[in-house]
């Protein structure tokens, strides 16, 4: 029933936003700088960090590691907390360059747990980073969390507000075939209904492809939410939460 369910929201969410042709970095090594210069930022952001990258020649893992720190903290400014960032992204090539020969291709061929252990091991890289590496960069069947899944899918009342990661990320996995090119495009089109109408404040729900399933918008039009019969232990008894 639930499968059926995120089936048919995917539905929904494609037929009113389209295919998003995620992600949008041009190589590997540019998803995985993206993933790691977008946290807490904007993507046009980012796009202006990785346009100054280019035009320094150093979108590459030599040109990363040989960098001076401060050179490219200037460079990355418009992804704000560019200091952190900068020592974060000089780290984790300096372990691509020392364990990998500097070869990303080497580091995303590992097997996918591991690569994931690997990848939270890196300072700065959760597990939100770590997954967008995983399914955009490596084209593993995984699925990403972010605050807009979990503000959609507890509004739309299949989760508390407060989930953890590997709950909410439990709900997909438990309940929809390990299908890359689907996680692709599910997590884009969940940040396609965040960003612009599932807002935090203020949601366009007369906008909203999934307003007539959605428990929030009813009980916002002051009704009470219908029950809907969810029993969401099923993916909750799943979850491994290594937090
Ligand atoms: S109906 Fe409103 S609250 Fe519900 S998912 Fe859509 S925008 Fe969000």
């Amino acid at each position: 029933m639930l499968h059926q369910e995120l089936r048919e929201i995917f539905d929904d969410l494609l037929e009113h936003f389209g295919p998003q042709h995620w992600w949008p970095g041009e190589t590997p090594l540019e998803v995985v700088v993206g993933a790691i210069l977008t946290q807490n930022v904007a993507w046009n952001n980012v796009e202006k960090a990785i346009n100054n990258l280019q035009g320094k020649d150093l979108l590459s893992v030599a040109g990363l590691v040989q960098v001076p720190r401060e050179e490219l903290a200037e460079l990355i400014i418009p992804t704000r907390y560019y200091n952190q960032k900068a020592t974060r992204l000089k780290g984790f090539m300096i372990m691509v360059e020392e364990e990998f020969s500097g070869e990303m291709d080497k580091l995303l061929a590992l097997e996918t747990d591991e690569l994931r252990r690997l990848l939270l091991k890196s300072k700065g890289i959760g597990k939100e980073t770590a997954d967008s590496i995983l399914l955009y960069a490596a084209d593993r069947p995984v699925f990403v969390v972010d605050a807009y899944t979990r503000r959609i899918f507890s509004r739309l009342g299949y989760v508390e507000e407060k989930v953890s990661y590997d709950e909410m990320q439990a709900l997909f996995t438990n309940h929809l075939p390990a299908d890359t090119d689907l996680f692709n495009e599910y997590h884009a089109l969940i940040v396609a209904l965040g960003k612009d109408i599932c807002r935090a404040r203020n949601p366009l729900c007369s906008d909203c492809p999934l307003n007539h399933r959605c428990s929030y918008r009813i009980a916002e039009d002051g009704k009470q939410p219908e029950d809907n019969g969810r029993d969401n232990t099923e993916y909750y008894e799943n979850a491994e939460d290594t937090k």
